[in-house]
């Protein structure tokens, strides 16, 4: 039996939802039946989700989706914090440090700033789903990517503190660690640090970013009642903890 989710009724904020994974991820809720609002600093033509131009390492630009946000939904049930980067390979020697601290930037301190801008509306509502977009990369700690690696560590650590504090309420916050997923960013590389990549993958592919948006919907779902704080493999197998 598929099972299908019922979204109707609720608004939810997908962050970097222009392409790759969170344009997935808003595909999936909007087929939902939810009101999918997209922040993201790229602009896309999508029909029937709302784009807000948005950088999430702002938060004064976040402010203002959150107001546009607000002003046109009235609410927000579900955020999946989803914008990140990865671009720049370097061992920790050579990393320069302004690329290292903007790296920890959009891809940790963005999902604080943009929590914490949306969370009281989830209290006052007093419902709310939060899902992280972490890495596998956050658990294992890749080499040459210490900064992207470091900061998705914190992004786990991060969901762990808020799912803890909120347990005693109906806000559930979960992360997901994504092994290598099929995004331009794959497409990019060179079929040997492609090969080399998919031989660590006991599935030998990489996932999709429809499966991946499907983990996404279950955390973001009313159903999901009793996972908080939690961190959601998607290797395909390959972690092994
Ligand atoms: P992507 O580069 O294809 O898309 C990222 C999106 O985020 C884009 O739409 C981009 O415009 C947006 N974005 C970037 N900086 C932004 C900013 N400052 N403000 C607002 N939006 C911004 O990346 P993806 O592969 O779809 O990855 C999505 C998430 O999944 C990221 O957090 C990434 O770290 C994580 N992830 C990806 C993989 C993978 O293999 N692709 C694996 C593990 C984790």
């Amino acid at each position: 039996m598929t099972t299908r989710f019922d979204f109707s009724g609720r608004t939810a904020v997908v962050t970097g939802g222009a392409r790759g994974i969170g344009r997935a991820i808003a595909d999936h809720l909007n087929a939902a039946g939810a009101e999918v609002h997209v922040w993201d600093i790229e602009d896309a033509d999508r029909r029937d989700i709302r784009m807000h131009q948005c950088d999430v390492t702002s938060p004064a630009s976040v402010a203002a989706a959150l107001g546009d946000t607000l002003s046109e939904a009235g609410k927000i049930d579900i955020l999946i914090n989803n914008a990140g980067s990865g671009r720049g390979s370097r061992s920790v020697l050579d990393s320069d440090p302004g690329d290292w601290r903007n790296l920890i930037e959009i891809n940790l301190l963005s999902v604080f700033d943009v929590t914490r801008q949306v969370l009281p509306y989830m209290m006052a509502a007093s419902y709310g789903r939060v899902v992280n977009m972490a890495s596998l990369a956050g658990m294992e700690g890749t080499p040459n990517l210490s900064a992207y690696s470091a900061a998705k560590a914190g992004v786990i650590a991060l969901t762990k503190s808020l799912g803890k504090e909120l347990a005693l309420t109906d806000i559930r916050v979960n992360c997901i660690a994504p092994g290598p997923i099929d995004t331009e960013l794959l497409q990019q590389l060179s079929p040997e640090d492609l090969e080399r990549m998919l031989a660590k993958s006991p599935m030998k592919r990489p996932g999709s970013v429809d499966e991946l948006a499907r983990i996404v919907l279950f955390l973001a779902a009313e159903d999901n009642t009793l996972n908080t704080g939690a961190v959601f493999d998607a290797s395909g197998g390959r972690a092994v903890y």
